[in-house]
């Protein structure tokens, strides 16, 4: 057993150290470190430009545009959401006092079912907080009618979609807001970062204002603002790892295929395959264990190959509506939550990142495909 050199699910996009080296000197002759500064204007701009978006802030993290996105729409009482996320979309709920209404997901793309929306809806509710997970996009059009109908905000949980498009529309510019992650085991990294989508430049602004403690002047605060700003160091790191993002996304696609090849006639194992029309980033590569037909349960599996060093995840396990803070909900009874409840219990990510050499992933599959 190799303890030195284990496979993990993700390893993070670096850029060169030798071109950083410059921009740091540049940011120590400037001494603008943060508080939108040279680089942080740059790497606006130029995510604006590749995600095909016209309105975007940067922030410190991918949980703060969350939170901030619930205070910029005024947003309150109850909003709809997945339990099949990372915590991070729930929490930003419970940080703005808003009550989580739990909703059953599809078992298909994983993300919340349309159908089950409109039941969930009561006098209170205000919003849907929906998630493209692991990078699929969610039925945007069918969210945003139910939307209207009944007069909610849509805030996507973008933070897996990063370079994402269906018909070369980035799904960004779905719902009033989207939300971004940098943080480093992301697509696109800044070490730590994320950003706010918004429709309009009076929105932009506003957020802008909440992310520099409500600053709109020197001396006027206009609303309880939050510390959400990105530094110049992290703004440059990021417009280098832009330049190669593209090429990550092509390595990552090689190697989904790769898996998908691989796994297409194993009895009892399950993908995601892609979508016509979307440009996928393949930011995860998730595969469902049915343990009667795969002949093992999955913790199992999933135990046997982290004793031979491979490390895949259970994202997402255990469900959002499971943890203490959720659970003594209504919507988070797993009766209410059947599908979610069964993808939650079967699923493991497989190690997934640009550099991932063929010796590991054959690895990986030996362990998968019983011979
Ligand atoms: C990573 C992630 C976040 C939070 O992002 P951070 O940058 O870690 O704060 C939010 N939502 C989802 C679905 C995520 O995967």
């Amino acid at each position: 057993m190799n303890k030195l050199n284990p496979i993990l699910v993700t390893s993070p996009l670096l850029p060169p150290l030798e071109e950083f080296i410059p921009y740091l000197k540049d940011i120590w002759n400037k001494k603008w470190l943060t508080n939108n500064g040279y680089y942080h204007q740059e790497l606006e701009k130029a995510l604006c430009d590749y995600l095909g978006v016209k309105y975007l802030s940067l922030f410190t993290n991918g949980t703060l545009p969350l939170i901030t996105a619930l205070q910029a729409l005024r947003i309150t009482g109850e909003v709809i959401t997945t339990p099949f996320s990372f915590v991070a979309t729930t929490h930003s709920l419970w940080w703005n006092g808003i009550k989580p209404v739990f909703v059953d997901i599809d078992p298909i793309t994983c993300n919340i079912n349309p159908d089950k929306i409109e039941a969930a809806i009561t006098p209170h509710t205000t919003a849907i907080m929906p998630v493209h997970v692991y990078g699929y996009p969610c039925d945007m059009e069918r969210i945003q009618s139910i939307a209207d109908k009944y007069g909610l905000k849509v805030i996507y949980d973008a933070a897996h979609a990063f370079g994402v498009t269906v018909n070369n529309k980035s799904v960004l510019e779905a719902g009033d807001m989207s939300t971004l992650s940098f943080h480093a085991t992301k697509v696109f990294n800044t070490i730590e970062g994320g950003a706010l989508v918004c429709r309009d430049e009076q929105t932009k602004k506003r957020i802008d204002y909440l992310k520099n403690f409500g600053f709109a002047g020197e001396t006027t605060v206009v609303a309880p603002g939050i510390n959400g700003k990105l530094d110049e160091i992290r703004s440059a790191y990021g417009l280098l790892n832009l330049k190669q993002v593209d090429n990550a996304i092509e390595k990552r696609r090689q190697i989904a295929n790769q898996y998908r090849e691989a796994l297409k006639n194993v009895d009892g194992i399950s993908f995601i395959g892609d979508i016509p029309d979307v440009r996928h980033n393949y930011a995860y590569f998730p595969i469902f264990v049915d343990a009667e037909k795969y002949g093992m349960a999955r913790d199992e599996i999933y135990f046997k190959m982290q004793e031979q060093n491979v490390f895949g995840r259970r994202y997402f396990y255990p469900l959002i509506s499971t943890f203490s803070t959720y659970r003594g909900l209504d919507s988070a009874k797993p009766k209410n939550l059947p599908v979610a409840t069964k993808i939650a219990d079967s699923v493991i990510c497989l190690p997934m990142y640009p550099d991932l050499n063929n010796g590991d992933i054959n690895k990986i599959l030996k362990l998968i495909i019983k011979l």
